[in-house]
């Protein structure tokens, strides 16, 4: 297992930055407005679509085997790989792209880019993408910061110098530390909700066992899949808040739920 200490999040998708609180070097507070059309943690869509996410593979042993169930239900998810498992199997992301998922760059070797200069930021996204292309023919457009641990200023880079998108979560399972598939299902299944960007990992066997019931359940409240490329696609502008009154009392008006879009703070990723 992969120590996961929680070093920074920060979600900011299409809401309104001024919502949200953070005293991380990350901090949503300090963010150029222009950040928010760059990060994405939760898609303010119309309709019940949300994004599966699988990171840290691929799993020689478990990856196939979600691919396979995957499969059996007609669902496209994504997967942010890690660059040095891609070179190891390639044949696995091969197939993954084949089948319609997204892959996506969650840097070479698990690197907690907040820690690092930019060189070595950039030879780990760099060489990630390559293996990537060796393997599916295409090139990513998404990037995922190991353990949400990226600065404002290594966004803008990255996005300006790659293209990527960073993408986030607002579903977190904590399923790294294995609880054991019926508590990762409760969570998951409990935290959805339609523009959700779930979180969970194809490298634990709980995980995998856990998505049978998960994808049932999720199938059973309505929920559609599509990758996170094609839930970016689908943003609505927010919900503007209702128009204050002039006077009177507080009538308590809590900001629509794109506005609130903060997940807990997540050691994951
Ligand atoms: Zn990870």
């Amino acid at each position: 297992m992969r120590p996961c200490h929680f070093a920074v999040f920060s979600l900011i998708s299409l809401a309104a930055l001024a919502e949200l609180r953070g005293e991380t070097p990350d901090s949503p507070r300090s963010a150029p407005a222009a950040d928010a059309r760059l990060t994405y943690s939760y898609v303010h869509v119309a309709g019940p679509y949300i994004a599966l996410t699988f990171d840290d593979g691929p799993s020689v042993k478990l990856t196939p085997k979600l691919l396979d169930l995957l499969a059996a239900h007609r669902i496209k998810a994504t997967f942010f790989v890690i660059g040095e498992n891609v070179a190891e199997h390639p044949e696995i992301t091969a197939r993954a792209a084949r089948e319609g998922h997204e892959i996506a760059n969650h840097t070479w070797s698990h690197s907690n880019f907040a820690k690092m200069s930019d060189e070595p930021v950039r030879r780990q996204l760099r060489q990630t993408d390559d293996a990537i292309r060796d393997a599916t023919g295409d090139r990513p457009t998404l990037f995922r910061p190991p353990y949400g641990s990226i600065t404002t200023r290594q966004k803008r880079w990255i996005h300006d110098d790659f293209g990527y998108d960073i993408v986030l979560w607002d579903v977190d399972p904590l399923d790294w530390k294995r609880p054991g598939p019926t508590v990762v299902a409760n969570r998951i299944v409990k935290m959805t909700r339609a523009g959700s960007i779930v979180l969970a990992h194809d490298i634990h066997p709980g995980t995998v066992a856990a998505m049978p019931s998960i994808l049932d359940q999720l199938e059973a409240k309505g929920f559609q899949f599509v990758t996170v490329s094609q839930l970016i696609a689908m943003a609505i502008p927010p919900t503007p808040p209702p128009v204050k009154p002039q006077s009177g009392a507080s009538t308590g008006t809590a900001p629509p739920r794109a506005r609130s879009t903060n997940p807990s703070p997540s050691p994951s990723g």
